[in-house]
């Protein structure tokens, strides 16, 4: 999934319009505020930015993308009307990976989104051990949990269970799995245990506390 930020519609659409014929997902938005809004639901594999934008413009977001430690590695390629040595220095400066200046044939953005992508499945590849959903952020070695930008702190078990509810994203995990997971031991009835855990865990969460869902009667599941 690529994000589009371009507040001009006809340049915005075309450029969805294009990425969705390559087969590649492509969501535009016209300014930041609707670009963040959307970011803390879903990341997107990359981004593609203009520079001139109303409000907030194209250098203010790539800095705040790579400040987050959520979204410090998604590949930016920076779309530049100016076309000027300037924004293309100052863009790489702050962290783009690519720049495409306008007017851009669309055989050539297609192919450089392409090679966007590819830079994105490196980065996942070499981060089995962090995880990102919506707003958390989350990384094993270092044993770090961060919503929106707060580090949680966490006990030990419920770090543990929240790497293990990560490590099965998708799965709905029943209290017994949790305990035999985590604590490592057969379920001896105590599932209030897991329970209590998950609920200190929500807290501590804070805004992110929403990604850990209840499945009535059976258990736990990150989506
Ligand atoms: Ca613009």
């Amino acid at each position: 999934m690529i994000y589009v930020l371009e507040d001009e519609a006809s340049i915005r659409k075309l450029i969805v319009y294009t990425l969705e014929n390559a087969q590649i997902e492509a969501v535009g938005f016209e300014s930041a505020k609707p670009f963040w809004s959307a970011l803390r639901e879903r990341l997107p594999d990359a981004v593609l930015l203009d520079i001139m934008l109303p409000e907030e413009d194209g250098f203010e977001v790539l800095k705040k993308l790579r400040a987050a430690s959520a979204t410090a590695k998604i590949p930016v390629m920076i779309l530049s009307a100016k076309g000027t040595e300037f924004d293309k220095v100052m863009g790489l400066d702050l962290g783009a990976d690519d720049y495409l200046p306008k007017p851009f044939g669309l055989m050539e953005l297609t192919a450089r989104a392409r090679s966007l992508l590819r830079r994105a499945d490196a980065n996942t590849a070499s981060r089995s051990d962090e995880f990102t959903v919506g707003g958390l952020y989350v990384s094993v070695p270092r044993r770090q949990a961060i919503a929106y930008g707060e580090p949680a702190a966490l006990t030990y078990k419920e770090f543990e269970i929240l790497i293990y509810l990560l490590k099965n994203r998708g799965i709905v995990l029943t209290r017994e799995q949790i305990m035999s997971g985590v604590w490592g031991m057969d379920y001896d009835g105590e599932s209030r245990t897991v329970d209590v855990h998950i609920r200190t865990l929500r807290q501590k969460l804070g805004r992110c506390e929403d990604i850990i869902e209840t499945v009535r009667g059976v258990g736990y599941r990150i989506s």
